[in-house]
């Protein structure tokens, strides 16, 4: 191992991921305010309370198909059987009389079925005849019938307090006739970027300086847990100046959060700043990337200081960060799942420590599949997310993987 990499070495007063990302979630508390919106602003939201359906859905019994309700009893299992027509009912319609035996009633998708009527036949499977009768293969009792309240029963808790609101959950709310949920009010994360070298895309950046990347990554990823963003912008690297923001930041805001300047180096001021106006709890974590990442209070705030490095930044604030922002965001906690995969490379790893690999899955001849390693480590290099489709997982105590070796891949699309 060279020395760069011994620098690494997991020490006595490091936390483990485990142990950061629990404390992290820990040392928040949902906010406290609630609001109520529309449902074409309520995707992404967090629902405040409870949603108890009011009425059952379908509301009555109706049909799933076009053609015909009969009584399964008028059926002829052996063959077809000729009924006369005498209604018609479609969707929308109240069924004003109940069925008869010895009757068919043309209905259409979504139509009440007229009481007594236990099964609908496909038109596409029965055959007009003349006199206005209809000729009807056999069918199973119940085929093609909507029950009232199959989908939701009246008086059901249909969505609990805290559900991260996706189009699906929106939707159920709609389909009980809600206008507006209550949801938490989204949380406002002040957030900065640290670094001399630092210059606004749009700008000009010329010699070693380099555009920030890290506030666009993190209004992405904060936007998507529903909270709000209150940018304040690049901050040089001077201790007078991250103190003062860190001030300013931490009025009126439920979290601070930046990126960079939370190394040893004499450029990295981040970790005396929180110190002085506030508490650092702990910055060093056995993980990589990141194994720089501070967390504290500003003035009372949670106070989190991920390091510069944009995949370091996107990989600590998936894997470790997340679970704060989404407990401030007023969310239940839901493990983002993980699948096994087999690795389709070999590495070795240091033990004492977590790590994530970028990494793309590859489907095989046989119907498989294996997750590949992007081939460059370095948390410098952006492109390696772009490419990849996820992170795969080491544990603390693994020291090597072998090709076909079984191992964790947690998709972004489980994370963002
Ligand atoms: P630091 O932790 O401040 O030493 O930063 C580590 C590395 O990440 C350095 O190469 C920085 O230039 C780079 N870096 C820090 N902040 C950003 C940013 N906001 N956007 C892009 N790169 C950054
Ligand atoms: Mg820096």
């Amino acid at each position: 191992m060279s020395g760069a990499d011994d620098a690494f070495a997991p020490t006595a007063d490091m936390m483990t991921a485990g142990q950061a990302r629990a404390a992290l979630a820990a040392a928040v508390a949902p906010v406290p305010e609630r609001e109520a919106v529309g449902l074409f602003e309520a995707a992404g939201r967090v629902l405040a309370a409870d949603v108890v359906s009011g009425r059952a859905v379908p509301p009555r019994d109706n049909s799933a198909v076009d053609g015909y309700a009969v009584f399964a009893d008028d059926l002829d299992p052996a063959g077809a059987v000729e009924l006369p027509v005498t209604g018609r009912v479609a969707a929308g319609a109240l069924s004003e009389r109940p069925g008869r035996r010895g009757e068919a009633v043309r209905i259409f998708t979504g139509a009440p079925v007229p009481g007594g009527f236990d099964t609908i036949l496909p038109q596409e499977n029965c055959r007009e005849r003349p006199g206005g009768r209809v000729a009807l293969p056999a069918a199973r009792r119940g085929s093609n019938l909507r029950r009232a309240g199959e989908d939701i029963g009246a008086g059901a808790v249909v969505l609990r307090a805290g559900t991260r609101l996706r189009p699906q959950e929106v939707g159920l709310a709609a389909s009980i006739g809600l206008a507006r949920l209550e949801v938490y009010r989204r949380p406002r994360i002040a957030v900065f970027s640290t670094g001399d070298e630092l210059r606004e895309p749009g700008g000009s950046a010329d010699g070693a300086a380099i555009y920030d990347s890290n506030r666009a990554i993190l209004a992405g990823l904060l936007g998507g847990l529903g909270c709000a963003v209150a940018d304040f912008g690049i901050v040089p690297d001077t201790l007078a100046a991250v103190r003062a923001t860190l001030v300013r930041a931490a009025a009126g805001c439920d979290a601070v959060l930046t990126s960079g300047g939370v190394s040893t180096g004499d450029e990295d001021h981040v970790r005396a700043a929180v110190e002085a106006e506030g508490r650092l709890d702990f910055w060093r974590v056995a993980i990589r990337p990141g194994r720089p990442l501070a967390f504290g209070r500003v003035r009372g705030v949670p106070f989190l200081g991920l390091p510069g490095n944009p995949v370091a930044v996107m990989v600590t604030f998936l894997m470790i960060a997340r679970p704060l922002f989404l407990a401030l965001a007023g969310a239940v906690p839901v493990p983002p799942r993980s699948f096994p995969v087999a690795a389709g490379f070999a590495t070795r790893k240091r033990p004492g420590r977590r790590e994530w690999l970028r990494a793309t899955i590859r489907r095989t001849p046989d119907g498989g599949a294996v997750a590949e390693r992007f081939p460059r480590e370095g948390s410098g290099i952006l492109t390696s997310m772009t490419a990849s489709d996820g992170l795969i997982e080491l544990p603390e105590a693994l020291e090597h993987v072998a090709e076909g070796d079984l191992v964790e891949f947690v998709p972004f699309s489980e994370l963002l």
